[in-house]
């Protein structure tokens, strides 16, 4: 048995519990959890905001910790070694995605680093425990320094949930950017916007983060409840990210895209947007688009992309017991811009 905190109910704060983990298989690599990130996902899915979620939930998927043990058949990895694990452990293998390298995208749905089995099977438990034990295609290289490992822990989901979609719209020199929310998601997107070359604009609903935004990497920062400052990018932008985690009026974004311009979300809020106008997409062929994570090729392409360019997430690490409070700091958009677990709390 391992330590690990869970929720038992949609109203339970998390508390300590224990789970088992397997030994490795042949193909899997036994990983000690170092640092895990806090997600808005988390939250929603410890209390069933999303609905489907099975108790005891273990949350956790921005995992990085130093492998202990690996089946005989893991080539890519050995005892000492870093390694991350992000939001998926395992899929079908065999349908169009996976064969793309879009696991998060399996026709047969994807096994959750938590909350697994969407689709039938058992439980799965993230990374707020001890340890974990993945197959070796769903791990991770890290190559950032060591000393940066807490901070790398959120580019397994915030990071390649930003990337993913930066780079399937085409983010880069000459291109006008929109960043919708400066929070785990937002900071990240920001950043790596940023480093594609792409020409950035963060909005936020609060005025307090604007020189945050401008230091993470903003060219331009706009306070979205103010509807002059607003009206002043229509028409501008080839892309927009939206990042934001409740509910909102989306046609004040969608207003602000050129011609052919795109805005995708990422934000996955528990009750609808209300829809937007229809005039708002027809008069400039405007697409709205959403967008998951990011298949494990390209998380391993965003994580050599970060290191590359010396890129991690800006966070405030925490201690286990505090993350009861990190979730209620995250729901008043209170976050410097990623909690991270250190798991030696536990
Ligand atoms: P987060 O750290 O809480 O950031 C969300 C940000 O949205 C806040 O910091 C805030 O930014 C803005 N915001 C929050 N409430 C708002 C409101 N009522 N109106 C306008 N803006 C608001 O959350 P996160 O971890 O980045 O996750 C964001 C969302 O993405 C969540 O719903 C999460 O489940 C989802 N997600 C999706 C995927 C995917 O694959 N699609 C992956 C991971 C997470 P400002 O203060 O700057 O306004
Ligand atoms: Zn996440």
């Amino acid at each position: 048995m391992i330590k690990a905190y869970a929720a038992l109910s949609p109203t339970s704060p998390l508390a300590p519990f224990e789970i088992e983990r397997r030994p490795p298989g042949p193909e899997e690599v036994q990983i000690e959890i170092l640092y895990c990130g806090v997600c808005h996902s988390d939250l929603h899915t410890a209390r069933n905001e999303w609905k489907g979620t099975i108790y005891p939930s273990v949350p956790g998927h921005e995992i990085v910790g130093r492998v202990v043990a690996v089946g005989d058949k893991v080539q890519g990895f050995k005892p000492g070694d870093l390694a991350g694990v992000g939001c998926m452990v395992d899929s079908c293998g065999h349908c169009h995605p996976c064969h793309e390298g879009e696991e998060q995208y399996c026709e047969q749905g994807f096994t959750g680093t938590y909350n697994g089995p969407v689709f039938g099977g058992e439980n799965t438990f993230g990374g707020y425990s001890q340890s974990i034990v993945v197959k070796e295609s769903f791990v991770l290289n890290i190559s950032h320094d060591e000393k940066d490992l807490a901070s790398v822990a959120p580019l397994l989901c915030a990071g390649i949930t930003t990337y993913s979609p930066l780079r399937h719209w085409g983010a880069g020199p000459g291109k006008k950017v929109g960043i919708v929310g400066l929070g785990g998601l937002g900071h990240m997107g920001v950043k790596i916007a940023h480093a594609m070359g792409a020409h950035v604009v963060l909005f936020t609903t609060s005025p307090g983060k604007a020189e945050d935004g401008l230091r993470l990497g903003a060219d331009e920062v706009c306070i979205s409840t103010d509807a002059k400052q607003m009206a002043s990018y229509a028409n501008q932008f080839d892309f927009i990210l939206n990042t934001v985690a409740a509910p909102h009026n989306l046609d004040a974004y969608l207003q602000l895209l050129r011609l052919d311009g795109t805005m995708t979300l990422v934000g996955a809020p528990a009750e609808p947007h209300p829809s937007p106008a229809v005039f708002n997409l027809i008069f400039k062929r405007r697409q709205l688009a959403g967008s998951l994570i990011g298949g494990i090729r390209e998380t391993q392409e965003m994580l050599d992309f970060c290191a590359l360019h010396s890129i991690v997430s800006d966070i405030e690490l925490i201690n286990m017991d505090y993350i009861n409070t990190a979730y209620e700091r995250m729901l008043k958009s209170d976050v410097k811009y990623r909690f991270v677990i250190d798991m030696s709390s536990i």
